[in-house]
């Protein structure tokens, strides 16, 4: 695009988006299960676009200019608190802030003789990753059961060391959806004098109401022994527009060290929660308005239906011939592949994600890692009981379809071509050519594109060389220069 001449009718503006958006996954309905979380009652979203809307030219970045936003932000927190054992809260605008300003905490509130350091099980969610890298801490992952998918508090406490930092668990981990032994992982990590963060981003606006429906879920709150501080995105089981997430901290000190201050320029001066500076209360309106126009009731009723479709799609699943869903998940995600992976009769999951995608559904494809292997993952929300059947059918024709398909054969010596790639010596045009060479398509295309391939080459990388093809992907991506 290029800019306008001369500024367009907004009817014709609106129109195009429409156009824009012709090829996108739908955002309702429950056909999607990532990325989009619909409770299945327009009017909830509708109340807080209108909210949001309401919000959207206030700026968060003084709170002295905009009280709305101190007093909505003190209710959104306390109500995060309130069910979630208690803390001092701060909103931000999604799990990966929350995240970063929970890592910053932890390393400015306790310094340490070396390099600070980060224990986290394998299966943390990588926006730990992504603080440590822009923070200057070192990862010490550990291990998961293999059966169970949890990590242990032995493998934990043996990776703690003096410059340890935070010890990490997730209320459940995304990949697998089961809880970490979150009372024995504090317990550990108070006993060496360490602050515990439990990941709640996807959980912690969830677990509380499958409990309260009947489900066993562990304890994993701030009431924890041990535990100091908590992230829960509420754009997730919240059911809020994006933009929304609430880091609780233990005592209002933690709470100071995520806080950044600056008087050291001649203009304003800035004391920012976040990381973000000038920020719309769009997102803030928008997660009040979600929390108001549901309440108690409706979050449980959502709980409870939740609870219904996790419980019919494990056991759907587990019912269809040569798939088996994986470890036991205490919440609403379900991960799925075949009993024998990489066995003769084995369907592919990448093969089934494109055949689901083909049939409208999308349903969300796992790498293998750490010895996990790959799987399809789905995330069950309040829409999704009404149609779990009907996912159900499409799981069961999708790995049927994979298995006349076979799995994805790879052109002979194109993993170790990709493997060996000297990316700094390649251009994005390059890049692309190279893609489009064995069959992918890198402008995005249209309408639903075969990711069987890229996939598969992906799944046979090791973890550092998918990461340098999946930012040449991005940059490829969005280059004006290549091959539409
Ligand atoms: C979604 C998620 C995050 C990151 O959240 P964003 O809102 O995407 O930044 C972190 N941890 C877990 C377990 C998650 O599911």
């Amino acid at each position: 695009m290029s800019l306008p001449e001369k500024g367009r009718d907004i009817e014709d503006v609106l129109a195009e988006i429409g156009r824009l958006r012709e090829d996108d996954l739908p955002v309702r309905g429950g056909q999607v299960t990532a990325y989009v979380y619909d409770t299945g009652r327009p009017e909830v979203h509708e109340a807080a676009a209108r909210a949001y809307f309401e919000m959207l030219e206030v700026n968060t970045l003084d709170p002295t200019a905009f009280p709305s936003v101190v007093e909505m932000e003190r209710q959104v927190v306390g109500a995060v608190a309130g069910l979630l054992g208690g803390g001092h809260g701060v909103f931000t605008s999604g799990g990966t802030e929350s995240i970063m300003l929970a890592v910053k905490a932890a390393r400015d509130s306790r310094p340490v003789p070396g390099r600070p350091r980060l224990v986290l099980p394998v299966t943390a969610h990588p926006a730990f990753h992504k603080a440590a890298h822009y923070l200057g801490v070192a990862v010490d992952a550990v291990p998961v059961d293999p059966v169970t998918f949890r990590t242990s508090p032995a493998a934990v406490e043996a990776a703690i060391t003096p410059d340890t930092v935070l010890v990490v668990a997730s209320a459940p981990s995304y990949p697998q959806g089961v809880v970490d032994p979150i009372t024995e992982i504090a317990a550990t990590a108070a006993a060496r004098g360490v602050l515990c963060h439990v990941d709640a981003c996807v959980g912690g606006w969830l677990l509380p109401w499958l409990r309260e429906a009947g489900a066993q879920v562990p304890p994993f709150d701030m009431s924890v022994p041990g535990v100091t501080s908590l992230s829960c995105d509420l754009h997730k089981f919240g059911y809020a527009p994006k933009g929304a997430s609430v880091v609780l901290f233990a005592d209002p000190a933690l709470r100071r060290a995520a806080y950044f201050a600056s008087a050291s320029w001649p203009g304003y001066t800035i004391i920012n929660a976040t990381v973000q500076s000038s920020k719309s209360a769009g997102p803030l309106g928008g997660a009040w308005a979600t929390m108001q126009a549901l309440g108690r009731d409706g979050y449980l009723e959502l709980g409870r239906t939740t609870l219904a479709a996790a419980r019919r799609l494990r056991e759907g699943v587990a019912a269809i011939d040569g798939l088996r869903v994986f470890g036991d998940p205490d919440s609403a995600l379900v991960a799925f592949g075949p009993d024998d992976p990489g066995g003769q009769d084995a369907p592919d999951v990448f093969v089934m994600a494109d055949e689901a995608r083909r049939r409208g559904w999308f349903l969300q494809p796992q790498l293998s890692y750490a010895g996990i292997p790959a799987n399809l993952h789905v995330t069950v929300t309040g829409v999704t009981l009404r149609g779990v059947e009907a996912m159900l059918e499409v799981i069961a024709e999708s790995a049927a379809a994979a298995r006349r398909r076979g799995p994805v054969e790879l052109p002979e010596g194109l993993v170790e071509l990709v493997a060996g790639l000297d990316l700094d010596t390649l251009d994005d045009a390059a890049f692309a050519e190279l893609a489009a060479a064995v069959g992918a398509d890198l402008r995005g295309g249209s309408g639903q594109p075969e990711m069987a391939v890229v996939n598969a080459v992906l799944d046979a990388l090791p973890a550092d060389r998918r990461e340098a093809v999946l930012v040449r992907f991005l940059s490829v991506l969005y280059s004006s220069t290549a091959p539409a």
